[in-house]
């Protein structure tokens, strides 16, 4: 039996059913995805609740399957976790992302910055400082402009590599955010003993407000914290005026969510800033 990460035991231990198959013939329309670049980076603005400006997006990974048509990441990066591709999709995203950056700032004439998601195999993969430092390098974009997502996963794991590969990216001159803050552990040390910028609310939290006072009590505790600890702070999954307006009166620095728009391909991202300052 053959793992394929949580919870999926059962469906190898069987032998090789139906899902199985399915699986591993993902696996394999995973790799050819890749070589006929297949993927693509939909970005979602975020918007600074001091200035009203959208002054970062976030890129998050689509599949354009040639049947299935657009599939969402939790349907494939699981596998390309499991079946070690997310190293090589992982650098594609970084180079994709850097380089609509670089146009971005080119285009509109401001500073605009990407925020990439890291998945804990392709953090600690031994070569993935260099990769950052090589993308840095090629797209000629201010290494502030890449903010990295990492999970709790990641900075509470216990491999004595991740505080050196966090300074070490600290001192390129990323930003460094830990994304779904609050979701998996308890532990807050790793807030302090890590050079982090940023913190970003999960949109769990973020659902109910204002109205769910436990949900309440804990965006407004997180907040308190990040500022205290001079960490931005960003909530994601905003959906309303009134969840905007609980954020903005307990000083939240930046939102993101399908208030202010959902994920879209960069053209529609170029159209949607122009419209914005425009008005
Ligand atoms: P995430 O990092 O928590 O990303 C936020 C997710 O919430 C995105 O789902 C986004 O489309 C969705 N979202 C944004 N605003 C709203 C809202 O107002 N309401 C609701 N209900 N949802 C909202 P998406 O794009 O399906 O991505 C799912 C997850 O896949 C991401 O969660 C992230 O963990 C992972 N992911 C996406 N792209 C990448 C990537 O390039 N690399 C890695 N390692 N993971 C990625
Ligand atoms: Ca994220
Ligand atoms: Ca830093
Ligand atoms: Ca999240």
């Amino acid at each position: 039996a053959k793992a394929m990460g949580k919870g999926e035991y059962q469906f190898y231990a069987a032998g090789m059913n139906a899902r199985g198959q399915e699986l591993l013939s993902l696996e394999t329309d995973l790799r050819r995805a890749l070589q006929r670049e297949e993927l693509v980076l939909y970005y979602q603005p975020q918007m600074d609740l001091g200035s009203g400006r959208i002054v970062a997006v976030e890129a998050l990974l689509r599949w354009q399957h040639p049947e299935k048509g657009l599939v969402p990441p939790s349907d494939f990066i699981p596998i390309l976790e499991e079946s070690g591709l997310i190293n090589v999709a992982g650098d594609w995203v970084l180079r994709r992302a850097c380089a609509d950056c670089a146009r971005l700032i080119g285009q509109l004439g401001s500073v605009m910055r990407v925020a990439v998601n890291v998945s804990p195999r392709q953090f600690n993969d031994p070569g993935f400082v260099d990769s950052v430092r090589r993308v840095l390098g090629r797209q000629r974009i201010p290494a502030g402009c890449l903010e990295l997502e990492i999970t709790e996963e990641i900075v509470m794991q216990e491999v004595s590599m991740t505080g050196s590969t966090l300074s070490e990216l600290d001192r390129l001159g990323v930003r460094l955010a830990v994304d779904d803050f609050g979701t998996g552990y308890s532990s807050m040390a790793y807030l302090k003993r890590f050079p982090l910028d940023a913190l970003k609310i999960d949109r769990t939290f973020v659902e109910g407000l204002p109205g769910d006072q436990g949900n309440a009590a804990i965006v407004e505790a997180s907040i308190y914290l990040g500022r205290k600890l001079g960490l931005e702070v960003i909530a994601e999954g905003v959906e309303t005026a009134v969840q905007r307006e609980f954020l903005q009166a307990h000083q939240c620095d930046l939102i993101q969510g399908y208030a202010l728009g959902r994920p879209m391909p960069l053209p529609a991202l170029i159209e949607f800033l122009r419209d914005i300052s425009r008005h």
